[in-house]
């Protein structure tokens, strides 16, 4: 199966401080991947290149069947083209209830134009009610956000890029402050999701990411220090010198 996103050889440099080091990174259009690496690996200039927030000083991002060079194109676009991004804090709207929450979020999909007349059809009631169940939050749509569980404002984020239909997720910590019934229901989303999108996790904890079971990246000074298994990256005396050698 082909790539969804292709990353080949990026690079990019802070006050000639080179975050990102001769990168590359696939992920297939259904997959689950987990990005690990210590403090400053450049995990987070990784998303934002992905993200258009940040353009990298050389190197290709490729992405979808007609390989679309996602450099050229800003932030706005990149997002309609698919790339959803959940940042570690969930930013939901506290004073509005779940509905209103994922309502405002399958507008903003829209164009502009639309939205200034737009009115919530029986399909877009039904299309946040599905999203909402989806993320364990279908017996709480008249809730105000506010009044969520830390864990279930996380949710209620993610179903946030869902109503956008993302091809991408990208997803920071999510399992951060969780509790442990909070993370497992977590783990199963992220792995359900990624059945029909691709999911990429950048997690700290690794205890989460081996329940996540899936293919795991090793970042470590802007490069791609190993990939494989939970099990494989863990044994590779690179990755043991990276976390343990300082
Ligand atoms: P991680 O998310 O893995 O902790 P980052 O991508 O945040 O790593 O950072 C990678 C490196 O790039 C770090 O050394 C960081 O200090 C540096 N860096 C990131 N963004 C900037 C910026 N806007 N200006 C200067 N240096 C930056």
């Amino acid at each position: 199966m082909s790539a969804l996103l292709e990353v080949t050889g990026i690079s990019v440099s802070f006050d000639g401080f080179k975050a990102i080091n001769n990168l590359s990174f696939e992920i297939g259009p259904a997959e689950l991947r987990a990005v690990i690496g210590p403090n400053g690996a450049g995990k987070t200039t990784f998303m934002d290149i992905v993200t258009g927030k940040t353009r990298p000083d050389e190197g290709r991002v490729l992405w979808g069947e007609k390989s679309i060079n996602l450099l050229k194109l800003n932030e706005a676009q990149i997002a309609r083209e698919g790339v959803g991004r959940k940042f570690q804090r969930p930013t939901v709207f506290e004073d509005q209830t779940v509905t209103e929450n994922l309502m405002m979020a399958l507008k903003a999909r829209r164009n502009p134009f639309s939205v200034l007349f737009w009115r919530p059809s029986g399909e877009d009631h039904a299309r946040v009610a599905a999203v909402a169940k989806q993320v364990g939050l279908g017996d709480q749509l008249d809730r105000k956000s506010g009044e969520l569980s830390h864990g279930q404002k996380q949710w209620l984020e993610i179903g946030m890029l869902l109503a956008q239909e993302p091809r991408l997720l990208l997803v920071d910590e999510p399992a951060a402050g969780m509790t442990l019934a909070e993370r497992e229901q977590t783990t199963a989303l992220l792995v359900e999701l990624s059945k029909t999108r691709a999911v990429v996790v950048v997690e700290h904890d690794m205890e989460f990411v081996r329940r996540l079971d899936c293919r795991v990246t090793v970042l470590h000074e802007g490069s791609v220090l190993a990939e494989g298994s939970l099990d494989h990256v863990t044994s590779d005396p690179k990755v043991i010198e990276v976390y343990l050698g300082r």
